[in-house]
Formats: structure tokens, C-alpha cells, sequence
């Protein structure tokens, strides 16, 4: 018999006032079997990433790597991907970090560092998915422009 992985969606926390409370604009996903296998904690990591699982509205975590030191949420959705198979580039938005802005909130990532999550923006919590697209109405000057490729997908998952 083999091991079911299952990814489980994890709700983040912020503490205000000495109370802690949930953040739903902080998601992840983690799967048991993975981090028993010695892995970090996050989704499954089972199979590569590739172009597939990078489409527009796609939802990915980061794998853990020296450059995301400096970017404090995990979680991102992916805006627009060039390339095919496992040599995919995509640009990808932390919109829990704010509105879309080039290096700040949004980077380019390659497919072998982050993981698809297997939460859609139709099955985000809906705090979640309303943060999101009241972060996405906030982008400004060019960066609009830039996030742009998600308006479709965003209102297609309404919720
Ligand atoms: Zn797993």
C-alpha cells in the first residue's frame, strides 16, 4: 500500500495586543508524509514543477532558498510563465506582502523553486481570496499593467 500524500491547508497567525489571531492573508500548505521524509515543511514535493502547474491564477509556495530571506510571505500567485516543461520561468505576486510592485512584492521565479499548492483561488478561504483582489486593485502607475493577466482569473473565481 502506498503513503497518501495529502496536502493540508495552513492558516497563518499574527498577534495583536498579546492576543494571538488568524491571518488569513498568511496560507501555506503542508504535507505530513513529506516533512516525515526529512523534507521542509510545505506542500508535496513529490514531482517536479513544471509549466503545467504555472498558469495564470495558479497559486505556489516557495521552496526554501537563500534569496527568499528577504520575502516574508511564502505564498504567491502566479501571473503570467514562459517556457515549457521544468525550464519555466514565472512571475509571481506575494500579494500578502501588498499591491503588485516589481522586486518588492512580485519576482520571477524558475519551476524548481516553488510548488504548486493544490488550493485554487476558487477554494482560497474568502478573507483570503477578498484581500487579494482588494491588494490587486491597489497596484499603481505601470505595475497595473503588470498584474493585469490575473483580473480575468480572479473574476472568474469569485467568491
Ligand atoms: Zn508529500
Amino acid at each position: 500500500m502506498t503513503e497518501q500524500h495529502t496536502t493540508a491547508l495552513v492558516i497563518g497567525s499574527t498577534t495583536i495586543g498579546g492576543t494571538v489571531h488568524a491571518d488569513y492573508n498568511d496560507i501555506a500548505e503542508s504535507c505530513f508524509p513529506c516533512v516525515m521524509d526529512g523534507r521542509e515543511p510545505g506542500p508535496c514535493t513529490q514531482r517536479p514543477t513544471t509549466a503545467a502547474d504555472l498558469t495564470t491564477g495558479a497559486l505556489v509556495q516557495t521552496l526554501p532558498a537563500p534569496r527568499w530571506a528577504n520575502v516574508a510571505s511564502r505564498s504567491a500567485v502566479v501571473i503570467t510563465a514562459m517556457g515549457s516543461g521544468t525550464s519555466t520561468i514565472a512571475l509571481v505576486w506575494f500579494w500578502a506582502l501588498g499591491p503588485a510592485e516589481y522586486q518588492r512584492t512580485v519576482w520571477t521565479v524558475q519551476a524548481d523553486e516553488v510548488v504548486p499548492l493544490q488550493t485554487t483561488l476558487k477554494t482560497l478561504p474568502q478573507q483570503t481570496y477578498r484581500a487579494m483582489v482588494a491588494a490587486h486593485g491597489k497596484a499603481e502607475g505601470p505595475n497595473v499593467g503588470m498584474v493585469a493577466p490575473l483580473t480575468a482569473a480572479l473574476a472568474a473565481a469569485h467568491h
